[in-house]
């Protein structure tokens, strides 16, 4: 028998028989639909499930033919308009025909004829059934379905039933669970549903599987990961209980093997380990501390060098390393040769005066190195802060020790040699005086219990062997000159300059280069030239550059095979020549005469002329002249008035005229005395209008007697008047034994003539 009912098609939902599904209706035909069914259909309408969800408008066509007839359980209208029904599955239908209801087209309405279900085994029922609930139990198991379906299917005897119930149960696709509302043998559903728990158990076991692994997988990392920051804290920790235990065992060693004999000094190390073993690693002493025992434990407190006592091979070593240079390497020698006899000998704190490039340094390094002594040079030039020398306090931020500390760490025994370079230019301003602190350290009396300010300790600094340098002597810190013994320096002669270029220069030139002798030969001529035009010094260090300069060259030109460095080469390689040999004055005039005086680039000729014009008596000096020269230039000048008679200057009224006195060489600045006799000889040249020959140079001081007085650097003035070609030279006879210095073959080119009163001077040049 056809039945009608009104149809609520359904697009995303299922509603097979025995299920119960709850809706939020919105739109005013299925709430018409609701309504029509209540009022006219006993609540039962047919449910139809679109198979194309997609599809807004299906033509009845697309319709399936098998349907859900429905009962509403019940229907509320919510506040916010919507309408919630609930509907109960009842059976399955055939669709017989749809049509539009009455005068509400949009409604259809379906003829339907209920489904018969198929005879089936009890038997096979059964087991479909036990089947079933085995796997419901396993799914449920297994998490895949909730516990509650237990009891929805507990009594349930029939196979339908089961099925219905448990398929809307299970996750199953919208297009399989159409298969199950279209499927009315409950035999074949019962299978359908094995056929699914059984995926879905195997899904489900794999799911399991795969979740397991990722969450041993996660937990294994988890895992590591926080034991292995365990491991890296308890590692730290115990690291650095483990470390700080051996550094502070290794400070103790340390200074259990520095054998410190002084009770007290041990003492405050132990204390200051002590304090590094109590204090924590976060506290910011504890860098300090670290520092003051890296410093204190790693001087010499014990370690002294074994001392080179043969003098033979001081001596050749010296000899290999400087050219001349006797009489400090005499005072190496004496200061040696007494050590051998008696081990507490003090050493000689020399100081090794002289203009620059004449080996001073290099020197002290190569005592160093003949006496297998460690070396370490402290610069003082400009140095006002005498900290440097003896450290800063351990309060300040940042302190170190001073350099002398520091030095005898790097050298690491306590009898190196120390230079000490340009102790003439140290200031004493108002951080401090330099020249006092250095006292401390070179005087032998006080040297022995140096305190530096960091170290805060005594340090015995009496085994060391100074070694000073300046360019002046009369510069030297007074306190600190009368320690010393000071060992001048002077200017190389030209003959000089080339034995030290053939046998010193060249030969480490060569080696520098990777040459050889037969490969590349200097020409003495090209040598001489060299020295003479090309460089302008005391000494040899411009010398030495410019020949490796010329080197150089060559070696990018040439291909080395006997090249031999003549004077035209040098020409082509260095250009026109820099320096022509000095003969100052080119013509000699009344008034002009030769003095001599000693700058930092050696000894050197410097003409005084003076000329005078009407006036009242006045005296005028030009020059860069410091007053110690002005008042040399009085005394010549009050010399010159009380022996008018003498000198039979007669003729000439100073009253009635100025005397201007000009000192040449612009640049060099003239602060000696030593110009007396040589201003007292322009003026009587002036005014007795003779000519002094312009080979001719003196050097004095005058005092308001005529007695001329020793001068200093009396060497050097020699060589410098040598080099710039002089023949005749007057020296005070007070300076007789500074002869001894200067080289023989200069003395035997030069006419010195030993003068003790200014007359002398005036009979050879004016009678
Ligand atoms: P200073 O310290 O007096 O300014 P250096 O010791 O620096 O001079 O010497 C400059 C260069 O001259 C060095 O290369 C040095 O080897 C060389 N020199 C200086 N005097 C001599 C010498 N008497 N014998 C050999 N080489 C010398």
């Amino acid at each position: 028998m056809k039945n009608t009912l009104p149809v609520l098609l359904l697009k995303t939902l299922i509603l097979l028989p025995n299920q119960e599904v709850k809706l939020e209706l919105s739109n005013d035909l299925s709430c018409d639909i609701i309504s029509l069914a209540s009022s006219s259909f006993h609540n039962e309408l047919i449910v139809l499930s679109l198979k194309d969800q997609m599809e807004e408008k299906p033509e009845i066509s697309d319709l399936p033919n098998v349907a859900i007839v429905a009962k509403i359980k019940n229907n509320l209208l919510l506040p916010n308009g919507k309408l919630r029904v609930t509907l109960r599955g009842l059976y399955r239908a055939e669709v017989k025909g749809l049509l539009n209801y009455q005068e509400q087209e949009d409604i259809l309405e379906c003829q339907y004829e209920k489904m018969i279900v198929p005879k089936y085994e009890e038997i096979e029922a059964l087991a479909v059934s036990r089947k079933i609930e085995e796997m419901i139990r396993d799914y449920v198991k297994c998490d895949g379905v909730p516990n509650s379906i237990l009891n929805v299917i507990k009594n349930v005897i029939d196979l339908g039933k089961l099925t219905d119930l448990v398929a809307a149960f299970l996750p199953l696709s919208f297009a399989r669970k159409l298969e199950y509302i279209e499927e009315v043998n409950p035999i074949v559903r019962g299978n359908f549903l094995i056929d699914d728990l059984h995926l879905e158990l195997e899904v489900n076991r794999l799911e399991k599987k795969l979740e397991e692994k990722f969450q041993s997988g996660l937990e294994e990392s988890q895992k590591e990961f926080i034991l292995k920051e365990k491991l890296k804290e308890i590692e730290e920790e115990l690291g650095d209980v483990h470390s700080k235990y051996e550094e502070i065992n290794s400070y103790t060693e340390k200074l259990n093997s520095l054998g410190i004999e002084n009770p007290r000094i041990n003492q405050k190390i132990k204390n200051e380990i002590h304090k590094l073993k109590l204090m924590s690693e976060v506290s910011p002493e504890l860098s300090s501390i670290r520092n003051y025992l890296d410093w204190i434990l790693n001087l010499p407190w014990n370690h002294f060098s074994k001392d080179e006592t043969d003098l033979v091979l001081i001596k050749k070593r010296l000899d290999k390393s400087h050219f001349g240079l006797d009489r400090v390497k005499d005072k190496i020698l004496e200061y040696i040769a007494a050590k051998n006899r008696c081990q507490n000998v003090e050493s000689p704190i020399l100081c090794l005066v002289g203009p620059s490039g004449v080996g001073k340094t290099t020197l002290a390094k190569s005592i160093a190195d003949s006496l297998h002594k460690e070396f370490y040079k402290i610069s003082v030039g400009g140095l006002n802060d005498s900290a440097i020398l003896n450290g800063h306090r351990r309060t300040y931020l940042g302190s170190s020790p001073g350099k002398v500390i520091e030095g005898l760490k790097k050298c690491g025994t306590k009898n190196p040699v120390i230079l000490i370079d340009e102790v003439d230019k140290m200031v004493h301003d108002y951080k401090g005086d330099p020249a006092s602190t250095l006292l401390d350290i070179l005087d032998k009396s006080q040297n022995k219990f140096f305190v530096d300010h960091y170290i805060e300790e005594e340090f015995d600094l009496s085994n060391i062997l100074f070694i000073l340098t300046a360019n002046y002597k009369e510069e030297i810190p007074y306190e600190l000159y009368d320690r010393l013994e000071v060992v001048e320096l002077s200017s190389y002669t030209l003959e000089e300059k080339m034995k030290i270029s053939k046998k010193y220069l060249l030969p480490s030139l060569y080696l520098e280069h990777g040459l050889s002798t037969k490969q590349m030969k200097f020409l003495d001529a090209s040598l001489k030239d060299i020295i003479l035009h090309y460089t302008n010094e005391a000494g040899v260090r411009d010398l030495e550059r410019t020949l490796r300069s010329v080197m150089r060259k060559l070696i990018v030109l040439e291909d080395f095979e006997d090249v031999k460095v003549t004077p035209e080469v040098v020409l082509s390689l260095l250009g026109a020549p820099k320096y022509e040999q000095k003969i100052m004055i080119k013509e000699s005039v009344p008034g002009l005469v030769n003095s001599l005086a000693v700058s930092g680039l050696g000894g050197r000729v410097l003409p005084i002329e003076t000329c005078f014009y009407d006036g009242n008596g006045n005296v005028k000096v030009t020059g860069l002249v410091e007053k110690a020269l002005d008042e040399s230039i009085e005394v010549a000048f009050s010399y010159i008035l009380r022996n008018q008679n003498k000198f039979k200057l007669e003729t000439c009224d100073f009253k009635t005229k100025d005397l201007h006195i000009h000192l040449l060489e612009a640049g060099v600045k003239k602060d000696g005395t030593s110009a007396g006799v040589a201003i007292t000889t322009s003026i009587l040249s002036l005014i007795k209008n003779t000519c002094i020959p312009k080979n001719v140079a003196m050097t004095g001081e005058i005092t308001l007697n005529g007695f001329v007085r020793k001068i200093g650097g009396l060497k050097d003035k020699i060589i410098g008047a040598y080099n710039e070609g002089m023949k005749k030279v007057f020296i005070p006879n007070e300076n007789h034994n500074d002869l001894l210095d200067v080289p023989r073959e200069i003395l035997e080119k030069l006419e010195i003539i030993e003068i003790d009163d200014y007359e002398e001077i005036f009979k050879s040049l004016f009678m």
